[in-house]
């Protein structure tokens, strides 16, 4: 395997992002309830990493350091993980994202699906490096329920426009495949690069019926059945089109599984989404690469998705920016089976830092002592060994001293750089979100409006939800 700098081809890349989608959720990572043959050979053709983070456990967050390379606390959505329609804030504008990245490079860019970095203009995907956008700018569960009357409805945006308002959440995963096999059919000398953010499995799921009627598991089971169809249609269409060994294909999720009896799994992790357990930020992550990257592979290192960013400036030439990143390139690793380079993790949830791994040990700060009346007296910190108990079971504080002292000195290089609210110490490499002066909605509720879908309430709609 050689460097791909040097190669003349520049690859497509399909970069395919999960919403709450869990650990334990495929096949190829552990699932005996979810069928997902197209993404288990995925795996089987390329890498399928085991201790891969997205850089914060929930949506907002996750999504921003993904696509800047950065923590989420470095370009200051630390007080803004999750942003809500109509929100003042979003990504700066200025912030670099892959997509400009590799529009530098000649790549025609498209983002279908979920974008959730902020919703007004000046922070929409066509801002901020994508050519085009087709999709919901934040979650699916963002608009008019009959349990939030109150909310704007649902906007589908192609590039900066409002196309339909309240879509029919059934069809719309066939949709954005049919969006993406168009882009990837179109005439054009330069390579592409694809974002394809997927509303499932974020809550409320509306399934269609032939995945619904195969499910081992419920909605749930249905809507990874999808992910991984739409994963089996862009493969077929690669083919099709002569693409697949031009393509590198990077598939993961933007955190762990709400796992709230809804049918999702962070087995064999502990905790959820929003959580700082490994279920909250260990996700799936399978790259692949035909003739470039080694098939059937597994990687144990640490690794996230804030490295995306550098690697695929790595592979495909772009120059990376001038501001600091946080981003580690994982071309050698992908390419040539070298160990990746990150030997820590910070896990943030807002602005605490509330552990940090460095090698195999994961030290938890913000574990209290609770009295019965609720009240925190003293922090528990907990060390755990991930590589003997990815579980999080067994806490090993007392017989690592220096272990711990380790990881200390390393959370406080973070502290030194982002901060840490709980500890009222401010960080000194971050930089401004966006900030809108006159932020609104993009839709706006209209009684005499002949919307296709009143409202997004499961248990309103039963036969949405079949
Ligand atoms: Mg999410």
């Amino acid at each position: 395997m050689s460097d791909t700098s040097t190669s003349p081809r520049r690859p497509n890349i399909i970069l395919i992002n999960c919403d709450d989608l869990g650990y334990g959720d495929l096949g190829c990572y552990g699932s005996t309830c979810n069928d997902t043959p197209h993404l288990d050979r995925l795996a089987a053709s390329g890498v399928r990493f085991t201790d891969f983070y997205a850089a914060a456990p929930v949506c907002s967050a996750s999504r921003a350091a993904l696509l800047t390379g950065c923590y989420s606390q470095r370009v200051g959505l630390a007080d803004y993980q999750v942003l809500f329609p109509g929100q003042a804030q979003g990504l700066n504008p200025r912030e670099c994202t892959i997509a400009r990245q590799l529009k530098q490079v000649g790549y025609a860019t498209k983002i279908i699906g979920k974008w959730h970095c902020g919703d007004q203009p000046e922070f929409l995907p066509t801002r901020h490096g994508f050519d085009e956008y087709f999709g919901i700018p934040f979650s699916n569960d963002m608009g008019r329920q009959v349990t939030h009357p109150d909310r704007a409805p649902l906007p589908l945006l192609r590039d900066e426009t409002v196309a339909q308002q309240q879509p029919d959440q059934r069809g719309l995963t066939e949709r954005y495949v049919d969006e993406a096999l168009q882009f990837m059919r179109r005439p054009r000398t330069d390579p592409f690069f694809l974002y394809l953010a997927h509303m499932y499995v974020h809550v409320p799921l509306f399934v269609p019926r032939p995945f619904l009627d195969r499910s081992r598991n419920g909605a749930y089971g249905g809507a990874v059945a999808c992910i991984d169809w739409a994963m089996g249609m862009i493969d077929a269409e690669l083919r099709r089109l002569g693409l697949l060994d031009d393509t590198l294909v990077i598939f993961t999720s933007d955190n762990g599984s709400r796992a709230r009896g809804e049918g999702g799994s962070n087995a064999p992790l502990r905790g959820t989404k929003a959580q700082t357990w490994e279920g909250g930020q260990r996700v799936p992550c399978i790259v692949r690469w035909p003739g470039r990257i080694a098939p059937e592979t597994t990687c144990g290192g640490i690794a996230s998705a804030i490295d995306l960013f550098a690697t695929l400036a790595e592979i495909t030439g772009a120059p990376l920016p001038e501001a600091p990143l946080d981003s580690l390139s994982l071309a050698p690793t992908l390419l040539a089976g070298s160990p990746t380079p990150r030997q820590s993790f910070a896990y943030y949830r807002g602005p605490n830092l509330e552990a940090v791994r460095l090698g195999d040990w994961k030290l938890h700060f913000c574990k209290f002592e609770w009295t019965p009346q609720g009240a925190a007296t003293r922090e528990l910190r907990e060390l755990y060994n991930l590589r003997e108990d990815a579980g999080e079971t067994t806490n090993v504080i007392e017989d690592h001293c220096s272990v711990v002292a380790a990881i200390e000195a390393e959370a406080e290089a973070f502290r030194r750089r982002f901060g840490d609210r709980r500890l009222n110490r401010n960080g000194a490499e971050i930089r401004e979100a966006g900030v809108c002066p006159a932020p609104r909605t993009l839709t706006a509720y209209d009684a005499d409006y002949p919307y296709l879908v009143a409202c997004y309430d499961l248990a309103d709609m039963p036969t949405m939800a079949g």
